[in-house]
């Protein structure tokens, strides 16, 4: 399995080097977060060991569970909060992320913020926008992404990065991507994590600057545990 990680990893940096070069930009201005969600921690060690360093979970408890213990053996670890975030785990996602990807409502920002006084730590983070609409997935309505995104910037300062999104699986991402582009150039804002297994390099042709791969990397996802 650990043979099989690494491989999964080489080839995936081969990928985005070659898209990289496709769309003439610079390799070191897009990085990999190896999405280890519902995989076991030993997964997550075979990729630290091939050199991974920066890794993205969707659920608070299960973060809490895998990463604090291997920041002993790897303290250069990163670890960045991807998935729709609920109020009453913001203290605790404060405390284990980096980076939490998926400020979308007024709600969260208040509750991140103290969550950070509790903590005495506040992550960078980046507001997640829900380009498609969809009603089921987190994410701040694209309508309302540019005030929601200006009084972030208001709360927050510099600790806001960028901008996040997952398009809708049965649609072509690029304009998705392109959208969330425009958006981030409007507010000057540097980071834009876009782009999965399945359509990471139509997002670094948009510009991502962070491209989140599980499946490509961990293979298929086991059914959680909760
Ligand atoms: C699970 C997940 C990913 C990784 O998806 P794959 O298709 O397995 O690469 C990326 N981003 C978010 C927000 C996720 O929840």
């Amino acid at each position: 399995m650990s043979d099989l990680i690494a491989q999964n990893l080489a080839a995936i940096r081969n990928r985005i080097a070659q898209a990289c070069e496709k769309a003439g930009r610079a390799e070191a201005d897009v990085s990999l977060v190896a999405v280890s969600k519902f995989h076991p921690i030993e997964s997550v060690e075979a990729a630290l060991k091939a050199g991974q360093r920066l890794f993205g979970e969707n659920r608070v408890q299960e973060a809490a569970s895998k990463f604090p213990e291997l920041r002993k053996t790897f303290p250069d670890l990163r670890l960045h909060i991807i998935g729709g975030l609920q109020t009453n785990k913001a203290a605790e996602a404060c405390q284990i992320a980096d980076v939490i990807e998926s400020l979308d409502r007024p709600s969260l920002c208040d509750a991140i913020e103290k969550g950070a006084q509790k903590a005495g730590r506040l992550p960078e983070l980046l507001v997640q926008v829900n380009t498609g609409g969809e009603p089921q997935k987190s994410g701040v309505p694209r309508e309302e992404a540019d005030a929601f995104i200006a009084a972030s910037l208001e709360k927050f300062g510099q600790k806001i990065r960028g901008l996040m999104c997952i398009p809708p699986e049965d649609e072509d991402p690029a304009p998705h991507f392109r959208l969330l582009r425009q958006m981030s150039q409007r507010h000057g804002l540097p980071v834009l994590s876009m782009g999965m297994s399945a359509d990471f390099e139509t997002a670094i042709a948009e510009n991502a600057t962070l491209v989140r791969v599980g499946t490509a990397i961990f293979g298929s996802r086991p059914t959680p545990q909760s």
